[in-house]
């Protein structure tokens, strides 16, 4: 069944919950909003959604996302624009993405207007939500799970898709210090490192709980075979600018997520003249970069932070620091670009902007 002209149940609730919110201190997922949206896959086809109020789940013990992470995610945001209008960036690319990600991890394919169409009606629903100071946003997280109620391995049967959003503040800016990871590995050939599955998230739990306690912010992630080859910072995709090329790695692997942020990046960059390559990026290269005074600036790039400057890079004993951030012309360019783009300051001519309504 695919759902055509979405028709959605709606049950509101009594009261909002957003006087819970201090608008002059938004704290990355602490508060969600008053409502969520819901829908059920049985037997084969989607039920019709639902967006109810914010509440708990209640779920078998055996439900078998809990035993074997068969469970999937997106992360998207809305933006106020100049006229107070909730906006929503690029989420039919977040829905593409989802369905890769499905895919992979045997799950349904999400119809593009329980996502899209599911999303615009929820916020729209809670507009209130979406908060309008500088370099705020309302974070959306869709998801999808796995609910049979079965122990035994096997690929699910019954799945749940749900939308939960939370109000997001500026986010904090410092540049962040960077651990060259050569012994535990994110993503191989063949694996999972392309989709937003859980269990990526999971495993790099142990890895970076280490490199915190040695004072590094984020892991540099290398390939399973060389241990030399980069591929992405912590959660997000990675660019380099070496002399007057920015760098980043390619896709062709499955190794790295295909982000919004990096897609949107590469985009602007082209358009505007800069000089870009897709393409393997060793340590070594950079090492040699930085030696000659040719590694002008490193960041990260994603929904949440949208670009992350690299303060420094340690590699074993080399600690690569990056000249200072006021001297970065791509990145900040790039951060400022963006930002006028998101926000509806500047005229959408990618159509990557969805409105509410
Ligand atoms: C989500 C994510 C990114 C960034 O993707 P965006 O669509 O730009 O937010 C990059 N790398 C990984 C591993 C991610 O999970």
């Amino acid at each position: 069944m695919s759902v055509s002209s979405l028709d959605v149940k709606v049950r509101k609730v009594e009261k909002s919950r957003i006087s819970e919110i201090d608008p002059a201190n938004i704290q990355f997922g602490k508060n969600y909003s008053d409502h969520m949206l819901i829908a059920y896959y049985e037997n084969g086809a989607w039920k019709q959604p639902e967006i109810v109020p914010f509440t708990n789940l209640s779920l078998s013990p055996a439900t078998t996302f809990f035993h074997y992470g068969q469970a999937i995610f997106e992360g998207v945001k809305a933006y106020k624009d100049p006229n107070g209008n909730p906006i929503i960036f690029r989420p039919r690319d977040n829905w593409k993405r989802m369905n890769r990600s499905a895919k992979r991890m045997a799950m349904p394919n999400v119809p593009e207007d329980i996502f899209v169409e599911g999303m615009r009606q929820l916020i729209d629903l809670d507009r209130d939500w979406v908060p309008s100071s500088e370099e705020t946003s309302l974070y959306i997280r869709p998801f999808m799970v796995a609910i049979d109620e079965f122990i035994g391995v096997r690929p699910a049967e019954k799945f749940m898709f749900m939308i939960i959003t939370s109000p997001a503040g500026p986010y904090y800016n410092k540049p962040v210090s960077i651990y060259v990871q050569d012994q535990y590995v994110r993503a191989f050939p063949g694996g999972i490192g392309f989709t937003k599955a859980a269990g990526n998230y999971g495993m790099s739990m142990y890895p970076t709980q280490m490199i915190k306690e040695m004072g590094y912010d984020q892991i540099l992630w290398t390939d399973g075979f060389t241990h030399k080859n980069v591929q992405e910072i912590g959660t997000m995709n990675v660019f380099f600018r070496i002399g007057d090329t920015i760098v980043t790695p390619d896709i062709t692997e499955d190794t790295i997520l295909e982000g919004v942020t990096r897609d949107s990046v590469l985009t602007l960059l082209r358009e505007n003249g800069f000089k870009v390559e897709e393409r393997v990026i060793s340590i070594d290269e950079l090492a040699d970069a930085h030696k000659a005074g040719q590694l002008k600036e490193a960041f990260g790039t994603g929904t949440a932070a949208s670009i992350a400057p690299i303060y420094a890079l340690t590699y074993h004993d080399n600690k690569m620091e990056l000249p200072p951030l006021e001297t970065w012309e791509t990145a900040n360019w790039l951060k400022k670009e963006l930002a006028d783009i998101r926000y509806g300051r500047k005229a959408d001519t990618h159509a990557w902007i969805v409105p509410v309504k």
